[in-house]
């Protein structure tokens, strides 16, 4: 694989180095049946090293998921080999169905039908509170 020409698809840049395989995990990348690429150690500018993961199909992307797991990384969307869009991730304010409530007397962990909820109560901290019990998130 050229790893440097995607045709159609994403290159998810600035990752926090160390946090390509959590991503790849937890996007489940390793179900695509299109190539994927991930790059750990990139030499940057911005950050000394850094991961890169390339995806080489327009895949639905859940951007909050991703966002959560690293805000600071940069998605380029890419269409008829060019970069069409660069996307600026941000914390997002609420998650839903991210990721699970660890207290076990929520009441999440019996009502298995309710969604997932947190809100991000500090930002500055990224911190996260489910919305039913008010435990904090850890990542
Ligand atoms: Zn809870």
């Amino acid at each position: 694989m050229n790893i440097d020409a995607i045709e159609n698809g994403y290159v998810i840049d600035h990752i926090t180095t160390g946090n390509a395989m959590k991503i790849y995990e937890v996007l489940e990348l390793n179900k695509l049946d299109c190539q994927v690429a991930l790059i750990t150690n990139a030499k940057s500018k911005k950050q000394g090293v850094k991961d890169l993961i390339k995806i080489a199909k327009l895949i639905d992307i859940d951007f909050d998921k991703l966002a959560f797991l690293d805000p600071d990384v940069t998605v380029n969307i890419v269409k008829n080999s060019k970069i069409v869009e660069k996307r600026n991730l941000a914390l997002p304010e609420k998650l839903v169905n991210v990721t699970r409530c660890k207290n076990p007397r929520c009441i999440t962990s019996t009502e298995r039908d309710l969604d997932q909820i947190f809100n991000l109560t500090n930002k500055e901290k990224q911190l996260y509170r489910c919305a039913y019990c008010e435990m904090s998130l850890e990542k």
